[in-house]
């Protein structure tokens, strides 16, 4: 069957492009973000089907729907299989209110989901075309792991990594340098704003252009599709009908994770509302509050660090589904529909104080840890549910997002529960297993040296 779904810039001056365009090119010319121009809307019989079915098979379904004619089904099988080979926990904290965790992948952040899935359209889309790819990441720790791990193995496709030597914690780097293969690891000898400007000065390097250079950064449309699969497996584990209406909260940086979750609903999923946490960096509740879009610049610092985002990128995208044009630089050219806007979507900032006292508060209560994100998360909920009491009772189904495992914050976590969390399988291999990787200096051409040398 052939897809009739392109995919057309954020700033809307760039031509449309099918899926493999946009996957293969990232950021359109227009320095746009992609989005689907129109959705697929799943029938109630395919809804009410994926009610107890895995994990594999509901991301099949609505992975199917968004690329028909892009991909043959036996292969989107084997990839969402392949994709999705850990559980995904949903745990129960009181009445109809539950925890997703989706910290059990890989690199135990729920960063996981999405990019195992985007390497994997990608070699998909390499391998048709003949083409071999670079993926050039610089990091602060967890996107690099979370990449390198995702396309670790994957043909026509290498990767190289920088990270400030001195700025990652120990298990941080471990999660990269001991995975090998296709994988390049760089500990540069400066900081992580250094690790950006060498990738961005090879990007723009017409000596580098034989390589292929792909970022695979958070703003691929390749990241974003797969972010609404989790959605439809939390619904189908939990409704009790098959209409079933589902509260979601979901902690907020770049929001790539809303993205993912709007997209399910305008897929047809019964989402009441979606409750948005933001950490200190408030510029996303203040716009709600206010009408007014203002950055925060500089970003500011709280523990909740991979929410630390002073002008998320995907609001543009979040703009762009309400009929609004947000530019790059957080300009609003056309006003949203906001009303629409408000009605599917509340929006909470949480201060650390706040956060550390619901790690808390949820520990003592129900017995779970929580760590920083989700914590902020659980926070902006029950801020919705004191003010909007009529979803306020045992009977509303509210589900929590939990996006990364508490194991990953050991010292925030100490301080405030007094324990070590106790760290899950993919995490606790890590002590004895050998360590590969490239030490240079902060010089873009010994960078561009190693770079030649290797591919
Ligand atoms: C990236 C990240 C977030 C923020 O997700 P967005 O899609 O950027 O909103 C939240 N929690 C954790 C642990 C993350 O790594």
């Amino acid at each position: 069957m052939e897809n009739t779904i392109r995919y057309e810039s954020t700033n809307r001056s760039a031509p449309k492009v099918t899926f493999s365009e946009a996957l293969l090119k990232g950021l359109a010319p227009d320095k746009g973000l992609y989005m689907p121009d129109s959705i697929p809307v799943l029938d109630k019989e395919t809804l009410a089907g994926m009610r107890g079915s895995s994990y594999p098979r509901i991301a099949l379904t609505v992975a199917r729907h968004l690329l028909t004619g892009e991909i043959a089904d036996h292969e989107l099988e084997k990839m969402t299989a392949d994709a999705y080979n850990f559980p995904v926990p949903l745990e129960k904290v009181t009445g109809r209110k539950y925890i997703m965790r989706l910290d059990q992948g890989p690199t135990a952040s729920f960063k996981d989901f999405a990019a195992r899935m985007m390497g994997r359209l990608m070699q998909y889309f390499l391998q048709k075309e003949n083409r071999n790819m670079l993926i050039l990441t610089a990091t602060s720790g967890d996107t690099g792991s979370a990449i390198a791990n995702a396309f670790y193995g994957l043909s026509n496709i290498r990767v190289v990594i920088l990270y400030p030597e001195h700025e990652v914690t120990t298990r941080q780097r471990k999660q990269m340098t001991t995975l090998r293969k296709n994988i390049g690891i760089v500990a540069l000898n400066g900081k992580f704003d250094d690790c950006q400007a060498l990738v961005k000065q090879a990007f723009t390097d017409p000596d580098l252009d034989y390589m292929d250079l792909s970022s695979a950064n958070s703003i691929n449309i390749g990241r974003l599709l797969p972010q609404s699969f989790y959605y439809f497996y939390a619904w189908s584990q939990l409704a009790q009908t098959a209409d079933e209406e589902v509260i979601f909260s979901v902690p907020s940086g770049n929001f790539g994770n809303l993205m993912g979750g709007l997209l399910a609903k305008r897929m047809g999923l019964p989402i009441k509302k979606f409750v948005i946490s933001t950490n200190e960096n408030d510029e996303v509740p203040v716009y709600w509050q206010t009408g007014n879009y203002k950055t925060v610049v500089p970003s500011r610092n709280c523990i909740s660090s991979a929410m630390n985002v002073g002008h998320p990128s995907n609001m543009s995208r979040v703009i762009a589904l309400y009929d609004g044009i947000m530019d790059e630089n957080g300009s609003i050219l056309r006003e949203p529909d906001t009303a629409r806007m408000h009605r599917d979507i509340a929006a909470f900032s949480i201060t650390d104080n706040r956060t550390i006292d619901t790690i808390r508060l949820v520990f003592s209560d129900y017995g779970i840890i929580t760590e920083p994100h989700g914590a902020a998360g659980w926070a902006g909920l029950s801020d919705y549910l004191r003010r909007n009491t009529a979803d306020d009772n045992d009977n509303q189904l509210c589900i929590s997002l939990e996006t990364a495992h508490p194991a990953k914050f050991p010292e925030e976590i100490r301080k405030v529960l007094n324990l070590d969390p106790p760290l899950p399988h993919s995490l606790a291999g890590l002590d004895d297993e050998k360590e590969t990787f490239d030490r240079l200096s902060n010089n873009y051409a010994e960078f561009k040296k190693y770079l030649i040398g290797r591919f």
